[in-house]
């Protein structure tokens, strides 16, 4: 089948002369064999400028929890953008969400709203240096907790840390240190060693970012012990697993209870906003301004409908129990769909969000196992994909919303199938 992407490419070009290279995210330019331009989207599925439809598996990189334009959404950012969209004063919709937050995320007592991940890790991370006065933050390496100078570094490779950016500043990341996920050694070293110069351990408890890599049985509550033992405070990045794994997150999964959290994504279905928060006396840090934190747009009418019409259905409906079952379906069916065509395919993850990686041997338990994957032969199977009307992000990653069906399921192994027979046998 070929599938025209005329006028995906016309407006790339037109875009290009006045976007970088055609996008508004630099992550939207890897989409092969152009960045799609779309006309609307629905439910499991999305239309593009040239009217080709796809089951979507990148639900806008993560927040798509209960299917693209969703009504009771729609309908809630409608109201709102009658009524108050941006006041710069209090409404009551903001409290409501503050106390349904703390009622759901474990480690919350308090909360404050910001309009991004990357914001709301900075805030994090800045409080977590006020209440220890110490510097050193330590990170895993393949994690990703946004693009501000201070946390981009090791996001795609190993360790050392070094800047990923130009124009970011090798003294933005002297006071950062990253380690392997899942190495326990590495962890007690450096928060036994120089835990008292160390303010925060900051971690995707269930990282999604350098592959869907689950904690170690003991991992995770290994850092809670040294964290508490060192005096350092413990920052749970749950900007993806937050609301996608289960209201509570990762934390609540895990059972164990970080010092603060920093939330987006799946939280408001597609509608930007974030929040961090966690333990009373650290949030307490802002009531005077000493530690400053601040945006216009924070705890705006439009985010904070969308984000409570989006709990009350999450709260409603077993969503996350038939995410499970449908992404596992998927899983497993991927899995057996490659082995067919004699390509390995490994795959992780719980079902709401997966990962999937060509690789020739072993699993994936390390971001070290993650870069060994043949990621040339994943970025052909994703652009085939498309034109056979599935669309996944190119790097391995798939996330389910609530609208897929089991008939998506089946369409999306066919296409897989096809998909894979034209591949080029494995070396
Ligand atoms: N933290 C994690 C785990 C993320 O995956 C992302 C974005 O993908 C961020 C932080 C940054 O969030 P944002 O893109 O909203 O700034």
């Amino acid at each position: 089948m070929t599938t025209s992407f005329r006028r995906s490419s016309a407006l790339r070009e037109r875009a290009s002369q006045v976007l970088p290279a055609g996008v508004s995210t630099s992550f939207r330019a890897a989409e092969k064999p152009v960045p799609l331009f779309f006309e609307r989207a629905q439910g499991a599925t999305m239309v593009d400028v040239d009217g080709n439809a796809y089951i979507d598996y990148v639900c806008g990189f993560g927040p798509i929890i209960l299917g693209h334009s969703h009504p009771e959404v729609a309908e809630a950012v409608a109201r709102a953008a009658g009524r108050l969209v941006q006041l710069g004063g209090q409404h009551e919709g903001e409290v409501e969400l503050a106390e349904r937050l703390v009622r759901h995320v474990p480690s919350f007592e308090m909360v404050r709203p910001t309009m991004s991940g990357s914001e709301a890790a900075h805030a994090a991370i800045r409080l977590a240096r006020a209440a220890t006065g110490r510097s050193i933050v330590v990170k895993f390496a393949g994690q990703y907790h946004g693009w501000l100078d201070g946390v981009l570094g090791a996001t795609r490779r190993l360790p050392p840390l070094l800047p990923e950016s130009l124009g970011q500043p090798a003294s933005a990341l002297a006071e950062m240190v990253a380690i392997e996920w899942n190495d326990r050694e590495a962890l007690e070293r450096v928060l036994t060693g120089s835990g008292d110069q160390v303010a925060a351990l900051i971690m995707e408890p269930y990282p999604c970012n350098g592959g869907v890599i689950p904690p170690e049985p003991g991992f995770v509550e290994a850092a809670r012990e040294l964290t508490r033992a060192c005096g350092a405070v413990l920052i749970f990045d749950e900007v993806i697993s937050g609301f996608r794994l289960g209201l509570g997150g990762a934390q609540r999964e895990l059972g164990v209870t970080p010092d603060l959290t920093i939330v987006a994504k799946a939280m408001a279905n597609g509608v930007p906003i974030a929040a961090f928060g966690g333990r009373r006396d650290l949030m307490e840090l802002l009531v005077d301004g000493r530690v400053s934190h601040a945006g216009t747009y924070n705890g705006g009418g439009i985010s904070v409908a969308a984000a409570l019409a989006t709990m009350d259905v999450l709260e409603r409906e077993p969503v996350h129990e038939r995410l499970r079952l449908l992404g596992t379906r998927l899983r497993d069916g991927l899995v057996a769909a490659a082995a067919r065509h004699g390509r390995r395919l490994v795959a992780n993850g719980p079902g709401p969000v997966l990962f999937t990686w060509f690789l020739e041997d072993g699993e994936v338990r390390t971001f070290r196992d993650h870069l060994r994957a043949d990621f040339a032969t994943y970025g052909r199977f994703a652009e085939l994909m498309l034109h056979e009307g599935v669309r996944v992000i190119p790097g391995g990653r798939w996330y389910l919303n609530a609208a897929h069906t089991d008939e998506h399921v089946d369409a999306t192994l066919a296409a897989a199938e096809r998909v894979l027979a034209q591949l080029a046998p494995p070396a």
